[in-house]
């Protein structure tokens, strides 16, 4: 017993993080299969994401408390220190840099268009969504690009799910979302009412996220990261997920 826990110390003091097991308070928006949703069956969180940092989190000696949120109020809640990190698919971003500090990249996406089949020859490329109406999750990098578009008119859900229900009932012309999600969501409804464009845009990549100065937990989870990939821990996850490795 006294060995395991001088191991443990050790072990997180080695890892760089603070010298005694903490639990990590993660926030986490889960609607978002296959990066974090619920089981319909077991009701709880789970996804690619959900297993990466439970996988962290054993490497570096610590436990996990999920704490489930809207996705524009994890920003928010790491800075009034409600949560310590973010694993949410959440994008870095040059301007969410300015207010919080992220880990390594550890997943690569982009952004992908969905559209009714029905309307395949009207929208082959952005130009032709001027002056259209847009779904997307609201503060997601998928609603800044719909708001990029000249004269858009953006709608943003709290969950994806309720924008891709707009899409289908004809309430907008087209959804912008990372690409990973959209693929399961056709994959996993069978849904072929609805399409993407060939166009990948805007690649980006994935980061946790913590307070803006918590060099300590940046590190450790880096730590962690590094550990998982070496280890094959992460590929294993990867493979679980996605069919394939990164
Ligand atoms: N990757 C997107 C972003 O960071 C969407 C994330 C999400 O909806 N969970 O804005």
């Amino acid at each position: 017993m006294v060995k395991k826990f001088v191991a443990t110390v050790l072990a997180s003091a080695l890892i760089g993080g603070s010298a005694c097991a903490a639990t990590l308070n993660v926030g986490t928006e889960a609607t978002f299969a296959p990066f974090e949703f619920m089981d319909e069956k077991t009701k709880e969180v789970t996804g690619f994401d959900m297993e990466i940092i439970e996988a962290v989190a054993k490497a570096t000696g610590d436990k996990v408390r999920l704490h489930n949120m809207g996705f524009d109020g994890l920003i928010p809640s790491l800075q009034a220190g409600i949560i310590d990190v973010t694993v949410a698919a959440m994008t870095i971003t040059p301007e969410r840099q300015k207010r919080v500090d992220f880990t390594e990249p550890y997943y690569q996406s982009g952004l992908t268009i969905l559209i009714r089949k029905a309307d395949a020859a009207k929208y082959t490329d952005l130009k032709a969504f001027e002056g259209t109406r847009l779904c997307a999750q609201i503060g997601t990098t998928g609603a800044m690009m719909a708001n990029r578009v000249k004269d858009a008119k953006v709608t943003e859900f709290n969950s994806i799910t309720e924008a891709f229900m707009e899409l289908k009932a004809g309430g907008c012309a087209a959804v912008i979302n990372d690409k990973p999600v959209v693929d399961y969501y056709l994959v996993r409804r069978g849904d072929d009412s609805v399409m993407t464009l060939p166009q990948v845009f805007d690649a980006e990549n994935y980061g946790m996220a913590v307070k803006k100065g918590n060099k300590a937990l940046l590190d450790k989870l880096n730590e962690g990261l590094k550990e998982i990939k070496a280890n094959g821990e992460y590929d294993r996850i990867y493979a679980k997920w996605f069919g394939t490795k990164q």
